[in-house]
Parts: C-alpha cells; structure tokens; sequence
C-alpha cells in the first residue's frame, strides 16, 4: 500500500498492544498512517506474554516461525522459547521500530461507540479520543478463567492462577497441587516436579501428548543465523514447518482424513513408549481422539510426571479445603501451594468494553448467540471496525503471528477506500457474514474439534468456534476483500 496524503488524516485507533496491536502499529506507520494511537491497559507492551510469567511458559511453536515475517530473529537459545524471551522479542521489536510513540500506556478503552460517522472512545481513566477506523488487537485468551470448585477461598496457603502468577510465592521444596492439564498445566508440571517436596497434578481429562524436542541453538548455529540473512529466512520459511501446518489444518479440517490417523499413531506410539506403568498408562490414555482439544507438544510432560516427586490424581476433585485438595475417594492431599491452570473465558474477545455500532446496536447483543464475525474480521453495523485474531479466526498449533500478518493484509486493504476518499465508511454486509457463518457451521461439525470433546475451542452450543477449513483456504480468503461483502457509505 502506498502512503497517500488522506492517510495523514485518518485517524485509526488500535485496542491492545499485543503481538497483533504492535504489528497493526508498524505497519500503519509503514503505509503512511501518522494520525495512529494503540490504547495498551497496562504499562508495558507484550499481551498474552507479558500476562503470562508461569514456571516453564515455553513457546510451544517454533521460535523461528514465531517471529513477525519482517523481523527475524537470529539469537533465540531454543527451538521453543522461553516466554520470556519471547516477551523480550515483542520489547525490542516495539523499541526498534519506535511503536511505543503511538501506544498510550495505562489506557484501558472501556466503551467505543459509533455516532455520526467516527468512533467515539472512552477509557477507565475517563480519557476520551474519536477515530474514523478502530482495529481491535485485543487478544483471545486473557480473561482467567477460575474453576467453580467449592472452597477455593477457604484455603490457607498460596493460591495462583497460571496467568497472575505471584513471584513471591516459594515453591522449592514445597507441596503442590495443579488443576488443569492443558497447555500450560503440562508445562507447569514439567518445571515444577523437580522443585516440589511432592507434586499433585489434577486431572480431570487425560490428553494426548505430541512428543517434541526442544533443542538449544549453539552459539554457532546464531552466529550463521546473524551472519547470513538468506539462511535467516530459509530458517524462518522453514518447508517441514510449513507443510506441518498445512497437514495439521487440513487433518483438522477432516477428522477422518489420513492426516489425522497419522497424528493419532505418533500420540499412541509416545503414551506407549514413554509410561512404563500400565496403571498410569491408562490414566493418561484419553476417551477421545487426537487433537480434539489443542494437541500437547510437550518434549518432557510423561518423565515429569513419573518423577518420585510427582503424582497424578485422577479422582475428581470434591472441594477444597483450608490445607489442600479433597478428592472424591475421600482422600486429603496437603499442599502449600494450589495452581489453578484452569485456562480463560475465550468467548470474550475485547469484550467487557461496551462497543456500540450503528443504530445503537451493541456488540453484546450482535454476540448474544455467539461471537462471530465475517472472515474473522468485521461485523455488520460496526462501520470502519476490524479485528485480529477475532472470532472464527484460526487457532491450533501454529503461529497466530502469521495469522495476525495475513488478517493484517486483508485489512490494509479495506483501509484504502478510506484514506483516497472513495468512502467514508465501510461496513460488511449481513448477507455476507450469514453466508459465511452457515458455510462455517457446516464445516465446523466435521473438524475434529467437534468430534466428541470439550475444549475451549467450542463455544456456548458445544460448537467449534474456529475456523474450520485448512489453512491455504484461510491465506487465500485473506489475500484481497471481495468488495461486494461491503457497503460502502460516502
Ligand atoms: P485449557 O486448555 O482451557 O485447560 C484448562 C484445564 O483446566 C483443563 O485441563 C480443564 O479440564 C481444567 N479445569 C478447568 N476447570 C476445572 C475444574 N473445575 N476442575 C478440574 N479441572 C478443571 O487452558 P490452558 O492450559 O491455560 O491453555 C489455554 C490455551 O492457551 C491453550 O490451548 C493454548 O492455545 C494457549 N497456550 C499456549 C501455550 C504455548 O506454548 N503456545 C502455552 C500455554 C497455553 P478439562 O479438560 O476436563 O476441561
């Protein structure tokens, strides 16, 4: 896109400096937007992985494939990053492309209304600021979600979710317990089962576990990676990573396809292989087939938990008590530290900001059934608002970093009627996001996602909330708007 004057003048407000906000921010800047704001709610940039501070938070996608296509990065120390270092990239990459110049810290946007043509915003510090285009980067999972177990507040040692995570709380040598064995339980547990006196890690579901190795880059392999930029990008377009993605999305999309009978033999083949105890063998073995809920990678998660230290409990929790976990066999497990790795509340989106489109047609009401929104990136009644990462946008296990690229693409390109002048406002059709959302619908009961399982990947009716095609279909809806989705107003 090439910068014209008007792109001087319209004034695009972005919601979140995340991984998706700072992208939207450097290549605004990039186009020739100067008139650009990103409201942050806190005071540092990062979103998921400045939230996230959990022991053992490890980018479980390649850290070369996780990097900005424009920004690759030569020193990561691992094939899946510490989320510190991955933190440290999303700060270095704000600095250097000087995106904290638009991102205004501490600003919380609480309501966001469409009237007379511009965006009217309101933050919690009463902050109050227009724009003619509003791109929501606000993220997916940030809302904790705290499970309803009776007693939670009754007990008398440490209590952490994952996401607020206490750094003072002592944990060497110390009792633990984990609720939860998704992502970010299985990595809690592999860190902490060496630390802990005894670990007791909860589960109420098993889950199939994708092996993985995890290992470091020598001090070598960077200084080639620095020295070679051809070698930089080949690393970054990594072809085994790329063609993982596409047969991962395309077994996705197609439960009985012969890409996801491989997926089930390789999670098989590890359980067998890697638990000697028969017992806890079928323990951990699910009731429901691979990749139904986000697939593990974990290089490490069947050691940890045959540790002596550790212990899995799979009697279901009855409540919690002032010194630990009660379990339904009756049984107390005493602990002085309980990690609620309970996951979010996905369905929230940028959600609880109060956003108000056209005709006083608020997003809680266009939302009630489900959030959903064209392509994953506009919504009827909401003019000149896009979204990244929003609903129905492609999750699993690869980079939402190019996800957020490809959306971005699609969205710059929905700016430029704006910025020449050729419209005022622009607004997706509700023929078009009906026809989007049966085609989707119809297709979401075929994904895995939808064959027999709960996960945070289904929404309120226990259907798949996700995109639910490969991810080709997905690059290639993004690559130009078909403008008769959208009604454009003088
Ligand atoms: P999650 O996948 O939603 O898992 C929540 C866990 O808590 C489940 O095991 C669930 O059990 C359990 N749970 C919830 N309520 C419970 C209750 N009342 N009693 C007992 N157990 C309860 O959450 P998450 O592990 O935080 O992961 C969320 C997402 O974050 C991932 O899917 C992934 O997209 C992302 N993530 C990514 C990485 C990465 O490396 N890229 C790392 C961590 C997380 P049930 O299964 O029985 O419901």
């Amino acid at each position: 896109m090439h910068p014209t004057p008007s792109n001087r003048h319209l004034r695009v407000v972005v919601l979140g400096a995340g991984m998706s906000g700072i992208l939207c921010g450097i290549k605004l800047r990039e186009a020739g937007y100067t008139n650009v704001s990103i409201y942050e709610k806190a005071s540092r940039p990062g979103g998921t992985w400045r939230e996230n501070t959990y022991p053992g938070l490890t980018c479980d996608v390649p850290s070369h494939a996780y990097t900005y296509s424009f920004e690759p990065n030569p020193d990561w120390s691992h094939q899946l990053p510490p989320g510190a270092e991955v933190q440290d990239y999303f700060e270095r990459t704000v600095k250097k492309y000087k995106v904290d110049e638009l991102i205004r810290f501490d600003q919380e946007v609480t309501r966001c209304e469409f009237v007379d043509g511009r965006w009217h915003l309101e933050t919690k510090n009463g902050l109050r600021d227009e724009a003619d285009v509003v791109i929501a980067a606000t993220g997916v999972l940030h809302h904790p979600r705290y499970p309803d177990i009776p007693g939670l507040k009754t007990f008398e040692g440490s209590l952490l979710h994952s996401a607020r995570w206490d750094h003072s709380v002592a944990l060497d040598g110390k009792r633990i317990g984990i609720v939860g064995n998704g992502s970010t339980g299985v990595q809690l547990v592999s860190a902490l089962a060496r630390r802990a006196s005894k670990l007791k890690h909860f589960q109420r579901t098993a889950q199939w576990i994708m092996p993985v190795e995890n290992p470091a880059f020598t001090e070598a392999q960077k200084q080639a990676l620095r020295d070679d930029p051809a070698l930089l990008k080949r690393m970054q377009n990594d072809e085994t990573y790329m063609a993982n993605v596409e047969r991962f999305t395309t077994a996705v999309a197609n439960a009985e396809s012969p890409e996801m009978a491989a997926i089930e033999a390789i999670v098989r083949e590890n359980l067998e292989r890697s638990v000697q105890d028969p017992v806890l063998r079928e323990q951990l073995r699910p009731n429901y087939r691979a990749a139904c809920k986000r697939l593990i990678f974990s290089p490490d998660y069947y050691q940890a938990i045959q540790h002596p230290n550790a212990a899995l409990v799979t009697d279901g929790i009855e409540t919690i008590t002032p010194n630990g976990v009660l379990t339904r066999d009756g049984k107390l497990h005493e602990l002085d530290v309980i990690v609620l790795a309970s996951g979010f509340h996905a369905d929230r989106f940028m959600r609880p900001m109060q956003v108000i489109g056209r005709h006083g047609k608020s997003l809680n009401d266009a939302w009630a059934k489900r959030p959903n929104a064209y392509l994953a990136v506009a919504i009827p009644q909401f003019p000149n608002f896009f979204m990244l990462n929003g609903p129905t946008s492609p999750v699993g296990n690869f980079s939402l970093i190019d996800v957020a690229e490809n959306q971005w693409g699609y969205i710059a390109q929905l700016l430029e009627p704006l910025s020449s002048g050729e419209c005022r406002e622009i607004t997706v059709t509700q023929a078009a996001l009906d026809e989007y959302e049966q085609a989707r619908l119809a297709a979401a009961k075929n994904t895995i996602f939808g064959s027999g399982c709960n996960s945070w990947y289904l929404d309120a009716e226990g259907v798949p909330a996700t995109w639910p095609w490969n991810y080709e279909r997905f690059r290639n809806a993004m690559k130009a708007p078909k403008l008769d989705a959208f009604e454009m107003r003088k």
